[in-house]
């Protein structure tokens, strides 16, 4: 079954009882057991609920998975995975995570004795040389925002395998249609389902995926044990997100790629990030690993504009956090999405004052365009 496909029909998508096509929201704590020490396979719904494993079953599915599982957001999910490891336990982290993934390394498993170490992962042979033996898992993005860094998977993956240490990849930014790092030779993959997968930016959701039976069942033990399983009305949404995603991400990665080469030939810009571009640094490996460039991109502007004057003249573009819904957002990295990365780090990781963020919805281009246009107009400096 092709992707397109496999997003409508590659898991139990419809409910057998009454025809209806799509899965019910079994919006249910507990189930009635037939007699002691029998139940129909379900007895409480931080184990297990029926709308919640139709959702499991379809990213297992489309990241050519095994098993996968649901949380309450995209942090609950890394941290389930980061509860693998133990004390004295070290993870490698690739430039640019999330801020929130960072941020949960730093301050909170750093207290459990779990440390972690900043590692450039497009340079596979300083990416070797970290690991030591108390090194256990490697967690990458690619790209990773805001700077959209390219890391190649597979490689990674293959160093990882020798050493014995975990490939985790946080797939939010491609998502499976564009990119499956498990085929590529990841361990687990992990998502914020807030952002592409939802679509729409009305549900706070976290997804992980393995394709190993060992690694599943710990994770399912952690993930009742610790308990940031996902809602039943909010399972049923981020399913209803992933029927259309093909469609979404087509127009995400078309629209961003014309706004890209667009922004790359305006003098306002002086930088600009986007893995479709054939200037970016990781043109080449995005392209050996993903369809396109995805629906993200950065970019400085010159002294000659008012980076702060720009974020908030636009009028369809909207100022907010998030990204991955089919509206059009603008974020500033250094005091909104990672702010909580010190500014030291920030800046040396090249996350400056005027870097403006963008997330291309699925809005017609040409207002897109025009709408940048005027921003650019109103934000000049005198
Ligand atoms: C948003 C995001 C997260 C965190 O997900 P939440 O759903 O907000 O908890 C993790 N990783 C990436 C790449 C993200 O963009």
């Amino acid at each position: 079954m092709k992707q397109d496909t496999k997003l409508i029909h590659g898991y139990n998508s419809e409910d057998p009882r009454t025809g209806a096509v799509n899965v019910p929201i079994y919006q249910t704590s507990t189930f009635r057991q037939p007699e002691l020490g029998h139940h129909l396979g379900y007895e409480y719904s931080r184990t297990g609920n029926p709308t919640r494993e139709a959702l499991e079953n379809a990213i297992a599915a489309l990241e050519n998975g095994t098993h996968g599982l649901a949380f309450g957001s995209g942090m609950a999910a890394l941290t389930t995975v980061l509860s693998l490891y133990s004390s004295g336990d070290r993870i490698l982290i690739s430039k640019n995570v999330y801020g929130g993934t960072f941020r949960v390394l730093d301050k909170v498993f750093k207290n459990f004795g779990i440390t972690y170490t900043i590692t450039d992962t497009s340079d596979l042979i300083a990416f070797e040389k970290e690991i030591t033996p108390d090194v256990k898992a490697v967690l990458i993005e690619s790209p990773a925002n805001p700077l959209m860094y390219i890391t190649d998977i597979a490689e990674i993956s293959k160093i990882s395998k020798k050493h014995g240490i975990h490939t985790i990849v946080d797939n939010t930014f491609m998502t499976p249609y564009l990119q499956r790092p498990l085929d590529l030779g990841a361990d687990i993959v992990v998502h914020s389902a807030t952002k592409y997968l939802g679509g729409h930016s009305d549900v706070v959701a976290g997804l992980a995926v393995v394709k190993d039976e060992e690694l599943a069942q710990r994770l399912y033990f952690l993930q009742n044990a610790t308990g940031g399983v996902l809602g039943p009305f909010d399972s049923f949404l981020v399913l209803r997100g992933i029927k259309t995603l093909g469609v979404r991400m087509d127009r995400h990665s078309s629209n961003a790629q014309k706004i890209a080469e667009y922004l790359s030939k305006n003098p306002a810009v002086s930088k600009i990030y986007y893995p479709g571009l054939e200037s970016d640094p990781g043109y080449e490996i995005n392209r050996k690993q993903a369809s396109t460039g995805g629906g993200m991109m950065s970019f400085e502007l010159t002294p000659d504009y008012d980076y702060r004057k720009f974020v908030s003249s636009t009028k369809i573009i909207a100022l907010a956090e998030s990204l991955g819904g089919v509206e059009s957002l603008v974020c500033h990295p250094a005091s909104m999405t990672h702010a909580s990365i010190p500014k030291d780090i920030r800046e040396r990781e090249g996350i400056t004052d005027n870097l403006i963020r963008l997330s291309v919805g699925i809005e017609d281009v040409e207002d897109l365009i025009e709408d940048i246009e005027n921003a650019l107009e109103a934000s000049k400096v005198a």
